[in-house]
C-alpha cells in the first residue's frame, strides 16, 4: 500500500504501551493517525525466532537483553507489574503525572491480586520475608482478575498494549506492520515525515507531528540516523537474575509472577517472587549450566533480583554495547544474598542464580538532555515517548510510567495542533 501522498496529522512509530496509548488518544480525538510497526502480531515465545529478529540479544559475557518487536511491543512478553512513576524525579523536570495516573487507574485493570490468586511459592516467599522483618507487600498488576481463578491464569487476563492498538484502529487509526522506520525527514528545523521500509519497499510518509515510540533501543537508532547524535549515549537496562531453589510440600510452576515484593531504594535493587514460564525456565537452567534442573519447573520457587544499573554503554549504528560497572555488580551481589536468605528461610534447597538478563532498556534519549519536558526534540514537530526518555537510572517496571507520559504527550500534541 502506498501512503506517500497522504498527509497525516500524526505518525507514531512503534506500538508498545507508549505508541499505542498516544495513537488511541489522538484517534479518539479525530486525528488522522498512522501507526508504523516494525514487527507483526505475534503472541508466541519462540527463542530461535527471537534471536533472529533481535528481540533477544547478547550484550556481553552471556548476558542477554529481551524486548518485543511485534504489535504491542515488549508488553506482549511482560509480567504485568505496575509501579507508580516516581513523582519527585519527574517534578525536577516540571512534569506532574498525577492526573494521567488517575485516568489510567480508572481505565486499566490495575491493582494488587486478590489473596486467593497469590500462588503457593509467592505466598511462602512473602511469609519468609515478613518473618525476616522485611516490608514485603503485594504489587499492583495489570490483570483482569475476574478472568482468573487459583491456579488458572489465562493469557487474555493480562492487559497488554495490543488492546490500545485495537482501540486506536477502531477510532480510525491506520496500522502498518512490517514497517521499519529508518529516519526522520526534516526540512530546516522542522520534522516533516519519516522514511520507512514498508513490507520491504522504501517509502516516505508525511505528517504534521511525528512521535518516536520505538522503545529504549529503537528510538535512539532512528534519532542517530536523523543526525541527533546525542541519542544513545548511555542507557540503563535494569539487569536481573533469578535466584531459584527446589521446594517441597506444594506444587509450584503455575502461578502469576511477581505477586509481591519490596524495593530496596537505598541499596538500588528490587526483589519479587518470580515463577517463570516453563520454556523460559528451561532455557535459563541450560544457560546457567544446570541441565539437571530443566525438568524441575513444578518444584521450583524463585526470587527475581532487579538492579538499578548506571547509564553505561551506548547504542550506536545499530549496535548495543552495555557496560556494567563494579558498583552494578556489587548491587547485584547484595540483592542475590538477600534473595538467598529469604529462600533458605522459606525452606528452599539447592539454590542457584540464573545468568543476568535485562528487560527494560531505557534512558537513551533522556529528558533534559535530548528532549525537553514536553518530550520535544531539537526539531519542531518531532517528539519521543517511550522508555528512552526516562531521565536517569531506573530499576523499576516502567510500563505505567511510559503510559502516563504518553497520555500527557497526547494532551500536549492536541493543544499544539490547535495553535
Ligand atoms: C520478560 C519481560 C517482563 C517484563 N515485565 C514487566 C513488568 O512486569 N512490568 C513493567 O512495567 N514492565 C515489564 N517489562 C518491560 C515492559 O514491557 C517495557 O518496558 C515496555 O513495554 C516499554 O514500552 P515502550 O513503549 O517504551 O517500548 P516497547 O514496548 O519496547 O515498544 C517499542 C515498539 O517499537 C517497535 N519498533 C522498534 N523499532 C522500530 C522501527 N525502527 N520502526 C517501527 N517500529 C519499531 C517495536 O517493534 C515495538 O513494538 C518486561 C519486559 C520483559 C521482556
Amino acid at each position: 500500500m502506498s501512503l506517500e501522498n497522504k498527509n497525516w496529522d500524526v505518525i507514531i512509530v512503534g506500538t508498545g504501551p507508549s505508541g499505542a496509548c498516544i495513537a488511541r488518544e489522538m484517534a479518539r480525538h479525530h486525528k488522522k493517525v498512522l501507526l508504523l510497526e516494525k514487527g507483526q502480531a505475534d503472541l508466541s515465545i519462540n527463542i530461535p525466532r527471537m534471536l533472529k529478529t533481535k528481540e533477544m540479544m547478547f550484550i556481553g559475557k552471556g548476558k542477554t537483553l529481551v524486548r518485543g518487536i511485534r504489535t504491542g511491543g515488549t508488553s506482549v512478553l511482560y509480567y504485568g507489574t505496575a509501579y507508580d512513576p516516581p513523582a519527585k524525579l519527574f517534578a525536577k523536570f516540571g512534569i506532574d503525572l498525577s492526573s494521567e495516573l488517575e485516568e489510567l487507574r480508572r481505565e486499566l485493570p490495575l491493582g494488587p491480586l486478590r489473596d486467593e490468586l497469590i500462588g503457593p511459592a509467592a505466598q511462602k516467599i512473602w511469609e519468609s520475608a515478613v518473618n525476616l522483618g522485611l516490608a514485603w507487600g503485594k504489587l499492583d498488576k495489570f490483570i483482569y482478575q475476574d478472568l482468573c481463578a487459583p491456579g488458572h491464569f489465562p493469557a487474555e487476563a493480562l492487559w497488554n498494549a495490543t488492546r490500545y492498538v485495537r482501540d486506536a484502529i477502531e477510532a480510525g487509526a491506520v496500522l502498518l506492520t512490517c514497517s521499519e522506520v529508518t529516519r526522520v525527514i526534516v526540512n530546516g528545523k522542522q520534522a516533516i515525515g519519516v522514511e520507512a521500509r514498508v513490507q520491504g519497499e522504501r517509502q516516505k510518509m508525511y505528517a504534521s507531528q511525528i512521535v518516536l515510540s520505538a522503545g529504549g533501543l529503537g528510538t535512539a537508532q532512528i534519532l542517530q540516523a536523523s543526525k541527533i547524535n546525542k541519542a544513545g549515549e548511555g542507557f540503563f537496562c535494569d539487569p536481573i537474575t533469578i535466584v531459584q531453589g527446589l521446594a517441597e510440600g506444594f506444587e509450584a510452576g503455575k502461578e502469576i509472577p511477581m505477586a509481591a515484593g519490596m524495593i530496596f531504594e537505598k541499596e538500588g535493587f528490587v526483589l519479587t517472587d518470580l515463577t517463570l514460564p516453563k520454556l523460559v525456565y528451561q532455557l535459563f537452567s541450560v544457560q546457567a549450566l544446570r541441565p539437571n534442573r530443566v525438568w524441575q519447573h513444578g518444584k521450583t520457587m524463585g526470587i527475581m533480583v532487579k538492579v538499578r544499573d548506571g547509564l553505561g554503554g551506548s547504542i550506536k549504528r545499530g549496535k548495543v554495547h552495555k557496560i556494567f560497572s563494579e558498583a552494578d555488580k556489587r548491587t547485584m551481589q547484595l540483592g542475590e544474598s538477600k534473595a538467598k536468605e529469604i529462600l533458605l528461610h522459606a525452606g528452599a534447597k539447592r539454590l542457584y542464580n540464573t545468568v543476568w538478563t535485562s528487560a527494560h532498556p531505557g534512558g537513551s534519549v533522556r529528558i533534559g538532555e535530548v528532549v525537553d519536558s514536553n518530550l520535544k526534540s531539537e526539531y519542531d514537530n518531532l517528539y519521543v515517548c517511550d522508555c528512552s526518555v526516562i531521565p536517569t537510572e531506573w530499576g523499576l517496571p516502567p510500563t505505567l510510567t511510559v503510559l502516563a507520559l504518553a497520555k500527557r504527550l497526547a494532551k500536549h500534541l492536541l493543544l499544539s495542533a490547535l495553535n
